[in-house]
């Protein structure tokens, strides 16, 4: 069938384009199967015009298929002619319901980018968002890393916009969409999710064994923007960044926390952990006299951190300073501890202090 032909007055027109292109396979990301053959390509340059086109090609029984990012890892059907839908554009969110409404052919990413601009978010984060559709996307069952949470797109689509049996643009349940063979495609309401906050801080206690954990956390390379230990053993976990890469990583570093014993504080006032941390010096005992104090870090491997723990837990009982940890920073090779030393009755630092610094 003469595809130029069929489709004459529009592309006369220029609300479409075509063009014959070598495909390499039904996959540009895939190797397999490959098949070197001429395939038409329409591009029509808005929904109508794509509206138009795929009534055309019906009428005529000419078998063509959707192409929306082409990263799909399931083969679909093949066809030499081939409609690409990122003419499917719209993008504006309906305020009253809560939804974005979006067309078939947008990219993922970009629907994302579009909803957390009004602090809202879809919850869909894939790693071929950036060339995935929204379309291709709900044909394939796609979901990203936090479908856990969100659900994928296919369950979240409350009404989708399809060519029906006449050819017109209708409107219908996402579950009649699933129920047809091979719907076509060209519009999907999707609801709106508030955005994570960026920041979040939280704290474990009851970590059975807290150094174990945050090198298990560290060597997968799963680094947080702060992750420390304090004496007691609770640890400190801040995420920070991308709200939902971050939202992710939590999720993967409190599983391993709790793993190991540990339990979410609920009731954490995170206005005054900050004030906490910032009026917590060890300088301010200097101020009455009669006293040394001092906060001292010192770099520690894996291997051996325990004797450098004991080393400084030994002085400093032995005489008579008070010495307060943490361990901050953990890499894949080991951590830092920031010791808060505090000793009575001398007003210089105490030579084993000295000693330890410089050794
Ligand atoms: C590098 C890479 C990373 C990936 N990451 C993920 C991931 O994190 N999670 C995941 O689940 N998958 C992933 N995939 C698989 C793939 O990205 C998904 O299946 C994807 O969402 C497909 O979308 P697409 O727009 O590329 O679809 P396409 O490949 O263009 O099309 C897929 C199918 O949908 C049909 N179609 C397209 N648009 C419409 C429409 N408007 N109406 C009706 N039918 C239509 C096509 O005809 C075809 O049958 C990845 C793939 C790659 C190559």
């Amino acid at each position: 069938m003469n595809i130029t032909t069929l489709l004459h007055e529009r592309i006369a027109a220029g609300d479409i384009r075509i063009d014959v292109r070598k495909s390499r396979g039904w996959s540009p990301w895939h190797q397999h199967g490959l098949v070197d053959h001429d395939v038409t390509v329409v591009t029509p340059g808005d929904k109508e015009a794509f509206l138009w086109t795929v009534k055309r090609f019906r009428e005529a029984h000419c078998h063509y298929a959707l192409v929306g990012g082409g990263t799909s890892t399931s083969k679909p059907p093949t066809a030499d002619v081939q409609i690409e839908t990122k003419c499917l554009d719209t993008l504006f969110i309906d305020d009253a319901a809560l939804e974005l409404v979006v067309g078939a052919g947008v990219t993922v990413d970009a629907a994302e980018a579009f909803v957390a601009e009004k602090g809202w978010t879809l919850g869909q984060w894939l790693g071929s968002g950036a060339t995935a559709t929204i379309g291709g996307s709900i044909v394939t069952n796609a979901m990203g890393i936090l479908a856990g949470r969100y659900g994928n797109l296919r369950d979240a689509a409350t009404s989708i916009e399809i060519v029906d049996a006449s050819g017109n643009a209708a409107w219908v349940s996402a579950r009649e969409v699933f129920e047809t063979a091979g719907p076509t495609m060209l519009t999907v309401r999707l609801p709106l999710w508030l955005s994570p906050n960026g920041r979040a801080l939280a704290r474990f206690a009851g970590v059975g064994s807290p150094f174990t954990a945050i090198r298990q956390i560290v060597t997968a390379r799963l680094q947080p923007a702060h992750l420390s230990v304090v004496q007691g053993g609770t640890v400190t976990v801040i995420a920070e960044g991308e709200t939902h890469l971050e939202t992710a990583r939590y999720q993967l570093i409190a599983a391993i926390l709790q793993k190991h014993g540990g339990q979410p504080e609920q009731l954490l006032d995170q206005t005054a952990h900050w004030e906490t941390m910032l009026s917590n010096n060890p300088w301010t005992q200097n101020s009455g006299g009669g006293y040394w104090a001092d906060r001292i870090t010192v770099a520690a491997e894996w291997g051996s951190y325990s004797s450098v723990l004991d080393h400084w837990t030994h002085h400093a009982t032995s005489t008579g300073a008070t010495l307060t940890w943490r361990a901050v920073n953990p890499t894949v090779t080991g951590f830092t501890f920031v010791f808060d030393v505090a000793v009575p009755a001398v007003s210089d630092e105490p030579e084993w202090i000295t000693d330890a610094r410089s050794g």
